[in-house]
């Protein structure tokens, strides 16, 4: 086949270098095709970059250099440059920071390996730097290195390594290529389905046949077989012969869910996460390009990953906040899959119990397709949720398991079942006070207060990290003694469980007690076989594991989540309880979930306990609709950052006042204000809001808006439809 550029022609190179445009290059020898990775001279260095298309010319077409080689991967094809083009679009993003999300895989280069093992010959001269080699390749006996790990390991140069080569005692054999998938066989016998289950797999079966975009919400309560359901989804995606593409929210805990997959078609699928190697890594990537991987499980940055040909994404939990990536490119993956699929003829399915506020706005006006499961499988029923009327239960200071709760976890444990305590604070206690000067000990740093975490025993601060041990002496007055933590965390609580429940077997699950996503994976295994009597667990609880005995959840503090002014309190709040909810009776035992909470008539409470879904979703659109925000509205925050309290603010009150490009398309400027956490990493953060309606063009506007001269230590962050508002 003829290649786009004949050899000599001018090309536009996209580098993933901070250039704000494509660079003139030449088609090296035997031309190139649009999208083909390539190496490129720049200045002294040899760069990683995309052919884009046509050389702008513009300049002495003599001086333009030529591509030095192509890697060999496939190009990327038109969709994923258009889909790059786009996000960049849509999150102000620089196109040289796109394509550092797609080419992440690192040395490419490397398709071809050359590989070195000992073969035990003796060479006829002897040198110390060879005796070195020789040695760490005995150490590591029989092991093959690459010439970089070699050199590396006995500290010679690589010309050490090239003369054992000739004189026989090393040998230099091309490395074998990278391992291929095993094939994913979609007849391969599933889980028979429920007629419910059949009736949502045939619908998105018919969708997937189609062969053209669409977006599912695929609605049911935990348990009920989602995941059964898109699996088949996934299976008629395999049968057309396309990828499909699976994200996870929690992808460090995704074990369970890769067993699945493999049971299902009798192979494991391809998985990219940031705790995969770098081999395999490079693997996963260029299999992807060949569609050797038929699907891969992710997390939200495999949505860059350049496939052949992509045919189904399934956004798993998609009311995750976790889809949004928080700094860097602020993109939410749940959006920009479906953007990925639209430019693709590929179909979506967002599966959750409780969607986002945006997704089921969306299926209720028919933009998506909804399928709704009613029923858990099996026996199985949604816990009964009822609330616990702090105002009426006597309870000793620092203590926050009322009378009603402990009872019902008594009852379990008399019965062998497991009982789960949920409280979404991480430590021992919030906040740590002097009793003699009133003050409470705050981050140097941060505009946030110390974190007492007691199994470290240190106080710790959530924005930055920076811990300290625990004072004896009060930093503000000095006063010795009289430090004491106010309010519960998952360790107090525990704490509280050991003294009430001298006898049972306690555990906390939280993030930040254990090294590695392999220990927290473990513990959790232990935990489900019934290693522990009450659980006690922050957010990560929520998150699909199932624990078939747990048959009681006990909520600490139900109302803790409804403070604040956060636009998406209730629905967040609501997600969580029922996320959390769902953990019990996922087996035969009935559960049974009690919120405890000082507000049992607060409206989003009575919806999470009535059992009234819809009626929740509703009110909440009818609310944000009245209000003109998302989802019926356009947000974007902006928030400027830098050491100089002045110079934020300077900057932004000149922003509020020169925003005639944003008038023009009828959004509104509120700010210039401090951040919620006005103090981060010693920052300080002040924001800006822009309100707009939903039809409004609004990211021209903010990017003529934004484009003013900024000081050198100035930090602008725009972030379109923010998730939060810290
Ligand atoms: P969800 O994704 O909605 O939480 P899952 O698909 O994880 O639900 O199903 C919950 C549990 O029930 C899983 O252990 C799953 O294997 C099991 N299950 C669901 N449907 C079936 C079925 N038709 N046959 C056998 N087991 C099923
Ligand atoms: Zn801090």
């Amino acid at each position: 086949m003829e290649p786009d550029f004949p050899a000599g022609a001018l090309v536009a190179v996209l580098t993933a270098q901070p250039i704000d445009r494509m660079l003139d290059y030449r088609a090296p020898e035997g031309g190139c095709d649009i999208g083909a990775l390539v190496e490129v001279p720049l200045g002294p260095r040899k760069v990683l970059g995309v052919v884009w298309g046509p050389g702008q010319g513009g300049f002495d077409p003599a001086k333009a250099r030529s591509i030095l080689r192509l890697h060999d991967v496939p190009p990327l094809r038109d969709e994923m440059r258009r889909f790059l083009e786009k996000v960049a679009d849509y999150t102000l993003t620089p196109m040289f920071q796109m394509l550092r999300m797609t080419v992440r895989a690192p040395a490419l280069e490397d398709a071809v390996r050359l590989v070195y093992r000992a073969t035990g010959a003796v060479p006829d001269r002897m040198t110390p730097a060879r005796e070195k080699v020789l040695q760490v390749m005995r150490d590591f006996g029989g092991l093959s290195f690459t010439l970089g790990e070699l050199a590396g390991a006995a500290d010679v140069t690589p010309s050490v390594i090239k003369g054992l080569v000739k004189a026989g005692a090393i040998s230099e054999e091309v490395a074998p290529k990278d391992l291929p998938f095993q094939r994913l066989n979609p007849a391969h016998p599933g889980k028979a389905l429920t007629d419910e289950q059949t009736a949502a797999a045939d619908a998105l079966r018919t969708s997937v046949r189609s062969g053209q975009y669409g977006t599912t919400l695929l609605k049911g309560v935990t348990g009920s077989g989602k995941t059964e359901v898109y699996l088949e989804a996934v299976a008629e995606t395999l049968r057309a012969g396309r990828q499909a593409l699976v994200l996870l929210p929690e992808i460090a805990l995704s074990g369970e869910f890769l067993r699945r997959v493999e049971e299902r078609f009798g192979a494991r699928p391809a998985e990219w996460h940031s705790g995969i190697t770098m081999t395999e890594r490079r693997r996963v990537w260029k299999m992807i390009g060949t569609g050797d991987a038929q699907v891969v499980v992710g997390a939200r940055s495999a949505l860059f990953l350049p496939f052949q040909d992509l045919g189904l994404i399934v956004v798993d939990e998609e009311h995750d906040g976790s889809y949004k990536q928080g700094d860097g490119v602020l993109y939410n993956a749940r959006d920009m899959a479906v953007l990925r699929a639209s430019l693709n003829a590929a179909q979506v399915v967002l599966a959750s119990a409780t969607p986002s506020l945006e997704t089921w706005v969306n299926a209720d006006t028919g933009k998506y397709a909804r399928i709704t499961l009613d029923a858990r499988f099996g026996v199985a029923v949604m816990p009964d949720m009822r609330p616990i009327d702090m105002r009426a239960e006597k309870l000793p200071g620092g203590r926050w398991i009322s009378p009603t709760l402990q009872g019902a976890i008594l009852n379990r444990m008399k019965k062998g079942e497991q009982s789960l305590l949920f409280l979404n604070r991480r430590g021992f206690a919030p906040v740590t006070l002097c009793r003699a000067c009133g003050q409470q000990v705050a981050c140097d740093h941060c505009d946030a207060r110390m974190v007492e975490h007691r199994f470290q025993n240190r106080l710790v601060c959530h924005q930055c990290g920076a811990n300290r041990p625990v004072p004896d002496a009060c930093p503000s007055c000095g006063v010795e003694g009289k430090m004491v933590p106010v309010g519960p965390g998952v360790e107090r609580l525990e704490e509280e469980v050991k003294a009430v429940f001298p006898e049972a077997r306690a555990t906390v699950l939280s993030s930040d007690l254990f090294g590695t996503a392999r220990a927290l994976k473990d513990r959790i295994a232990e935990i489900a076989a019934g290693g522990a009597d009450i659980i006690i667990g922050t957010q990560i609880v929520a998150k699909g594991h199932n624990f078939p005995k747990l048959t009681l959840v006990g909520v600490i503090d139900a109302d803790l989540g409804l403070q604040g002014s956060d636009l998406r309190a209730a629905e967040k709040t609501f997600q969580l309880m029922r996320q959390v909810a769902g953990r019990a009776g996922r087996a035969e035992a009935p559960g049974v979930a009690l919120l405890q909470t000082y507000q049992p008539e607060h409206p989003v409470l009575r919806a999470i306990m009535s059992g009234d879904d819809e009626g929740f979703w509703q009110a909440e659109a009818d609310q944000r609709h009245a209000a003109g925000v998302p989802p019926f509205g356009r947000m974007a925050g902006v928030i400027i950052s830098s050491p100089d309290l002045q110079a934020a603010f300077d900057v932004g009150n000149r922003l509020a006042r020169n925003a005639g490009p944003l008038l023009q398309v009828g959004a509104e400027v509120y700010g210039p204000a401090p951040a919620p956490i006005a103090r981060v990493r010693g920052r300080h953060r002040v924001r800006l809001l822009v309100k707009a309606a939903k039809g409004a063009a609004l990211q021209a506007a903010l990017a003529q808006w934004i484009a003013i001269p900024l000081p050198p230590d100035l930090r602008l962050t725009i972030d379109i439809d923010p998730q939060s508002f810290l």
